[in-house]
């Protein structure tokens, strides 16, 4: 399958590079935004593909040279944009990798595209340096921001640029990629209710050998919270720490959960549950806790994902989000 055929989902984002590329209107800057996994690099890697390819059909061929070239991930006039620390796209980062660069003509295509990954990491003076060849691009020149956050970008950069919002996937879509892809059929259900159309991350959890146990675990954490003691609750930070590789999907886990608590007590409405077979735990915790503690538990996941962001200390973290879930 060719360039846009074999990424499930996102149809107006391919629709719309597709009609681009037809009409010969290129932006020179695109913003891809959306979670990780959610297939930004994908979709920015087939659009540079097809920008490049020599062909004149609407796909591009895979046989052209320009194809040959992408395909085996050599190719001069598609870059990559590097960063020297992991945590950071600094300045420097942005003058050597796209400045100092750009000026010089495409090797042997029309255009020379940069991909900046993971631009959301760009400092304030990264942006700064970037604006200025945003502003004045060569007009052989394409650029394209993959971000989780849009929002963190200087509005200089976003009024400058073509921003394109990725969408989940709809049930139906990832059900048939997941089966198409193999996946063990009772797995399916699960992966799809969690992954919540990011396809990235159903088919991480998927290879997870310890995804299920893990789940059955943060759950019964979850049911029991609040009939534990301290020690109990304290000896599941030894269990999350098992876990810490997959730490922001047991977090989105509680998190989801704690919004069927709310909306269940909130509505009494058995269908807007994600996890409609657990109702009469959800139904359980919620009659315990008031609508402000719930709100305050959400909020104490978020923290806790910010302080693992910041590196601060895991078990340390763990413990205060735990001891936040027995509030009433
Ligand atoms: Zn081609």
């Amino acid at each position: 399958m060719a360039g846009f055929d074999s990424i499930i989902g996102n149809r107006q984002i391919k629709e719309h590079f597709e009609k681009a590329i037809q009409l010969n209107k290129i932006s020179h800057g695109y913003i891809l935004n959306g979670e990780d996994g959610m297939g930004k690099l994908e979709l920015a890697k087939a659009f540079a593909q097809m920008v490049q390819c020599e062909s004149t059909v609407k796909k591009p061929c895979m046989t052209c040279h320009s194809c040959k070239q992408f395909l085996s991930g050599n190719h001069p006039d598609i870059i990559y944009v590097k960063h020297e620390k992991p945590g950071v796209i600094g300045v420097d980062d942005i003058r050597t990798g796209i400045n100092s660069d750009i000026v010089i003509k495409p090797y042997s295509s029309p255009y020379k595209i940069y991909i900046v990954d993971e631009a959301e990491k760009m400092s304030v003076q990264a942006q700064n340096a970037l604006l200025k060849t945003i502003e004045e691009p060569p007009s052989y020149a394409i650029i394209l921001l993959l971000t989780t956050n849009a929002e963190g970008f200087l509005p200089t950069i976003l009024s400058r640029c073509m921003v394109l919002n990725l969408k989940p996937v709809s049930d139906q879509e990832m059900n048939s990629y997941l089966e198409k892809q193999g996946i063990d059929q009772t797995k399916i259900p699960t992966l799809i209710k969690f992954s919540r159309g990011n396809v990235g991350k159903a088919m991480r959890m998927a290879q997870s050998e310890s995804f299920t146990t893990m789940i059955g675990q943060i759950m019964t954490l979850l049911k029991r919270a609040d009939q534990m003691n301290i020690n109990e609750l304290l000896e599941f930070v030894t269990i999350l720490t098992d876990y810490k590789l997959e730490i922001k999907d047991c977090l989105d886990f509680m998190q989801m959960w704690y919004r069927d608590v709310l909306m269940l007590k909130a509505t009494n409405d058995l269908n807007l549950l994600l996890f409609k077979e657990e109702y009469s735990a959800i139904r359980d915790v919620g009659n315990k806790k008031s609508y402000e503690t719930i709100e305050k538990i959400i909020q104490a996941i978020d923290t806790a994902k910010r302080r693992l962001d910041a590196n601060v200390n895991f078990e340390l973290t763990m413990e205060i989000l735990l001891l936040a879930l027995k509030e009433k």
